[in-house]
């Protein structure tokens, strides 16, 4: 059971659902049944990457292989992390995300199964302890856009702490689309949205600030978080100055006024101004050139991982190469080609 106290209940973030909580239980479950632990006793123990590393703001990237600090992906986080802050105009950083990029899926998998026994297969986690801001992942096809949601994680945790479940998503997918700046339309989740409205849902801010478990996050719940967050930031300077308020009392408050009724004080009947701003989404192709292709990439890589989320990760992925210039060929240049 010690094992359990080193196992944050704040912090486990995952690549389209989360396990935080399902992670601790399934941890004492396995602790006490006889036969449920046999293959994590008998695989060999993989530890952390830790052999390389590369430096940036609020950032160290830690691998067993070399990567070149110029190299797209480190650089992407580098800028990714000055649009979090500039677009959210979070206070200082109180630490540094931690990114270990382990040389394939199956070290990976095997650090998650024998560090944290119970977590769903996802390609990247983010693990925030008292100790340290972790993001998990491996050297694959979808780095990019894995790295981007699970960095957001981190560096929103290092700003404000405590980051309530469903902003903490809504940012993350937000800021996980790339772009040449923040915003770019997630034509999935408004096709998708768009979709369930026209058979009677209804978005509900209300009752996504009510979700405090991952488990109770479902996929439109991720969708909806991203709609919200898009709207808050785009659609006006008052509704933007309240979302960023918001999280500016996070630190300091322990119950800071919900952002649904931020909202509600800023413009009237917000969530129809909220259905407007996602008509006009649905029919905006996206705020860059790229953004239709690179969407239609995600759109099919994560019904694939959705469809095996109980089994396996898909696959197959590049093979690493260990030298900086093959790793561009083979890792890189994605995900707008997958
Ligand atoms: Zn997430």
């Amino acid at each position: 059971m010690t094992a359990l106290a080193r196992v944050p209940r704040r912090g486990f973030s995952c690549r389209g659902r989360s396990a935080a909580v399902t992670g601790v239980l399934l941890l004492a479950l396995c602790a006490g049944l006889a036969g449920g632990c046999r293959s994590v006793e008998t695989r060999q123990l993989v530890t952390r990457p830790v052999r390389h590393s590369i430096r940036g703001d609020n950032l160290l990237v830690l691998s067993d292989f070399r990567l070149p600090r110029d190299h797209p992906v480190i650089e992407d986080l580098m800028v990714l992390r000055s649009q979090v802050h500039e677009e959210l105009a979070l206070p200082e950083s109180r630490s540094d995300v931690v990114v270990y990029i382990f040389n394939n899926e199956s070290e990976y998998r095997s650090f998650l199964e024998t560090t944290y026994p119970g977590l769903p297969p996802r390609r990247a986690y983010f693990v925030g302890t008292p100790k340290e801001l972790a993001v998990y992942t491996f050297w694959g096809e979808r780095i990019q856009e894995d790295l981007r949601h699970e960095f957001t994680h981190g560096l929103l945790h290092a700003s404000l702490g405590r980051v309530p479940l469903w902003i903490d998503e809504g940012l993350a997918e937000y800021f996980e689309v790339p772009g040449p700046r923040p915003g770019t339309v997630n034509t999935e989740y408004t096709q998708k949205l768009s979709a369930l409205l026209a058979n009677g849902w209804q978005p509900d801010l209300e009752r996504l600030e009510q979700l405090d478990e991952f488990a109770q996050m479902q996929r439109v719940d991720y969708q909806e978080a991203w709609a919200w967050v898009h709207f808050a930031l785009h659609s006006s300077p008052d509704t933007r100055q309240s979302l960023v308020d918001y999280l500016h009392d996070l630190p300091s408050t322990k119950k800071p006024t919900p952002l649904s009724q931020r909202l509600s004080q800023q413009v009237a009947a917000p969530e129809k101004r909220f259905l407007g701003w996602l008509s006009t989404l649905s029919g905006t192709r996206g705020f860059a050139m790229s953004a239709d292709v690179e969407t239609e990439a995600r759109t099919a890589g994560r019904e694939t991982v959705d469809a095996k989320a109980a089994a396996d990760f898909p696959g197959p992925f590049p093979a690493f190469e260990p030298s900086g210039s093959t790793i561009q060929q083979a890792g890189f240049e994605q995900p707008a080609a997958d």
